[in-house]
């Protein structure tokens, strides 16, 4: 039987073109296009600046150093995410604590955070200098809510939107950062849009944008205000900080920016798929995700629930199982990244974050990307039935 992912992504002959056209020119990394994609992307989300990375791991690490964050410095984020969420802030030597996620939408709770940010100042405890949100599945978080938060607190904010490109928020495109300092993009290949690895920066400040673009290029800049011995030459460059080899490639973006003139067909066939399962999973003891009224989704993932039972996690499993048997490749988003074996060497415990470890115990993503067709998705919809049905018998 075919194998059907979760997620995978979606080329064209428009995208080889492309990507065919760069190894045929003068460039092929450090050149026009990964600044075409740049400003494709700035345009799309209607934000001034943009910084093109290797990955969204790298992105969110030069966010982070950025804004300064280093040694003696808390940040705060999601339990329920990916771990780079997390290791960017370790990367920079600060310590990371999580905000339990929310039981609706499953993103990081801005009601928990008032709460740990009230607690934290009340005991005098120390308070983050920064806080990642984490879009999960593609739906944005209450930023309003958790941006009103960070002036009171005075914490900074990016947006780690690995699954949210093409998503919205209060009708404006996530990556706008009106309400962060910056956001973060993936173009992993199971991500809406691919440049088979890569990432993007958004965000509206000058500065953090200067910063980023050197710690992208080994701290480096061509400033003979900077030069001590006077060089003036055109070959001098001074590097200024320490910074890494986080280059997007021209020929990785050449991809991504021939994908991005299909993003709003591929939001658009994950949203009529979403829809489908919606409506065809309805009744059969399933939770089904559940859409705010201020997001938009970008449709990422499709996560569901197992029922609410006592032997949930078993139940999961088999299901997970039975679906892999039938080989529908169902996946799982997310173990709570404090419960890997790095974040309980640093003290972290299973209990911590009862809401997000809830939920991990219940939830099973199906696939969902833009060229599932209908009799794939009709066979994943049969199996779960078939699933129910034998568990009855049984
Ligand atoms: C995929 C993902 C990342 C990492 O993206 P890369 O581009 O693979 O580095 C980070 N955060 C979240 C939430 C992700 O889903």
């Amino acid at each position: 039987m075919k194998w059907i992912p979760y997620g995978r992504q979606e080329l064209s002959d428009a995208d080889v073109a492309a990507v065919v056209q760069v190894l045929e020119s003068e460039f092929i990394t450090q050149g026009p296009v990964s600044v075409a994609f740049e400003s494709a992307v700035a345009d799309y989300c209607n934000v001034p600046f943009s910084i093109a990375v290797n990955s969204a791991t790298s992105a969110l690490h030069i966010a982070c150093l950025a804004m300064n964050i280093g040694p003696g410095d808390l940040v705060w984020t999601s339990p329920n995410t990916f771990v780079a969420s997390a290791n960017c802030a370790r990367y920079c030597g600060a310590e990371v604590d999580f905000v339990d996620i929310d039981s609706q939408t499953y993103n990081l709770c801005a009601q928990a955070l008032e709460q740990k940010l009230h607690k934290a100042s009340r005991s005098g405890a120390p308070l983050p200098a920064l806080v990642i949100v984490v879009h999960f599945a593609g739906q944005s978080c209450d930023m309003k809510a958790i941006h009103r938060l960070s002036q009171l607190y005075g914490f900074k904010i990016i947006e780690d939107a690995s699954h949210a490109i093409g998503g919205s928020y209060l009708g404006k495109p996530v990556g706008q950062c009106e309400f962060s300092d910056a956001c973060v993009f993936s173009f992993h290949p199971v991500k809406i849009i691919t440049s088979g690895e890569g990432g993007m920066i958004m965000t509206a400040s000058s500065e953090l944008a200067e910063r980023m673009r050197q710690y992208r290029s080994h701290g480096i800049v061509r400033e003979p205000e900077y030069d001590q011995t006077g060089c003036l030459e055109q070959w001098a460059y001074q590097q200024i900080s320490l910074g890494f080899n986080y280059r997007l490639t021209d020929i990785q973006a050449a991809l991504g920016l021939s994908q991005l003139n299909r993003l709003n067909e591929f939001v658009e066939k994950r949203r009529v798929l979403a829809a489908r399962y919606d409506q065809l999973l309805q009744g059969y003891g399933y939770v089904l995700p559940s859409q705010s009224n201020a997001a938009r989704s970008a449709h990422h993932l499709y996560p569901i629930l197992v029922p609410d039972e006592p032997q949930c996690r078993t139940v999961r499993n088999k299901l997970y199982r039975h679906l892999h048997e039938a080989s529908i490749g169902v996946n799982v988003h997310y173990i709570p990244v404090h419960s890997q074996p790095y974040y309980r060497s640093l003290g972290f415990r299973w209990g911590d974050y009862p809401v997000a470890e809830a939920y991990y115990e219940r939830t099973l993503t199906l696939p969902l990307f833009s060229s599932l067709c209908r009799e794939d998705q009709d066979r994943v919809i049969e199996s779960l039935q078939g699933f129910l049905h034998q568990r009855l018998a049984a």
